[in-house]
């Protein structure tokens, strides 16, 4: 089967546990105001199943320290059969994989797919559906919440991460309410708040693409910081003062 690439990462260290080799699929369904990759979202070179698992399995020695396969994007839902063949190839090579995903789409296949995973790295882009509707041009917040639902069903480790973007999401009130949502999987091993930067800025450019943010800032260091404190005051407090938090906002 033919598959589409956007590039190929032989080891890297930020997509997973261990060293690993990443896999950015090309094509995504949503259209973030923040993304970093907007060349990912074009078709990129295809590639053999086959050939590209010959390709990862060169690396094999390298996994031993708890690394192995993470298939990133672009969206790589988008090519979930493909992804699919190959991961059942490497899995019969004893190879981990992880799969690096908005879980924007949830159809019999992703969950096939998702039952290949040894661990998730799943975005929570906002706490709800206007957010997804507003910033991401796509209301898949309930398919996002759905995805957790049957990870947690089919207890899949997963790990969560959150961009933090000044002006849109960057306040102790969002981190609540998306702290809220975490709190309810226990599949959920790690809740991640990364900042927003400026870094793929020339790539909007060199596409011809308008960039949403362009008049925007990357999140500081001490307002990170601030908000990680915030998250892990909030994570470390009675579950139900968050919800009953959530529900004052609510009917604010
Ligand atoms: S899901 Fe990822 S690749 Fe797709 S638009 Fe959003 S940030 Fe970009």
């Amino acid at each position: 089967m033919q598959g589409y690439i956007a590039k190929y990462e032989s080891f890297a260290t930020m997509e997973g546990p261990g060293i690993r080799f990443a896999v950015f699929l090309s094509g995504c369904n949503l259209r973030c105001v923040c993304c970093h990759n907007p060349d990912s979202w074009r078709q990129g070179n295809p590639v053999d199943s086959e050939d590209l698992v010959r390709q990862i399995l060169r690396y094999k020695p390298y996994f031993r320290s708890g690394g192995g396969v993470t298939f990133s994007g672009g969206e790589p839902l988008m090519q979930t059969d493909f992804v699919i063949e190959v991961s059942r190839m490497l899995k019969a090579e004893g190879i981990h994989i992880v799969l690096d995903t908005a879980c924007s789409l949830l159809e019999t296949g992703q969950k096939e797919l998702y039952d290949l995973c040894d661990l998730v790295i799943a975005d929570l882009k906002f706490p709800d559906a206007e957010g997804y509707e507003r910033y991401c041009k796509n209301g898949v917040f309930d398919t996002v919440i759905k995805t957790f639902e049957y990870l947690d069903m089919k207890q899949i480790p997963v790990w969560v991460r959150t961009v933090i973007i000044p002006g849109i999401n960057d306040t102790k009130e969002m981190i609540a309410r998306y702290a809220a949502i975490i709190k309810k999987y226990s599949t959920i091993q790690k809740y991640e708040l990364k900042p927003f930067h400026t870094m793929g800025f020339s790539k909007y450019e060199q596409l011809g693409i308008e960039n949403p943010l362009a008049d925007t800032a990357a999140l500081s260091p001490d307002r990170l910081g601030q908000l990680k404190q915030d998250l892990n005051e909030i994570m470390n407090k009675n579950p139900n003062q968050v919800r009953s938090f959530l529900v004052n906002k609510r009917q604010g």
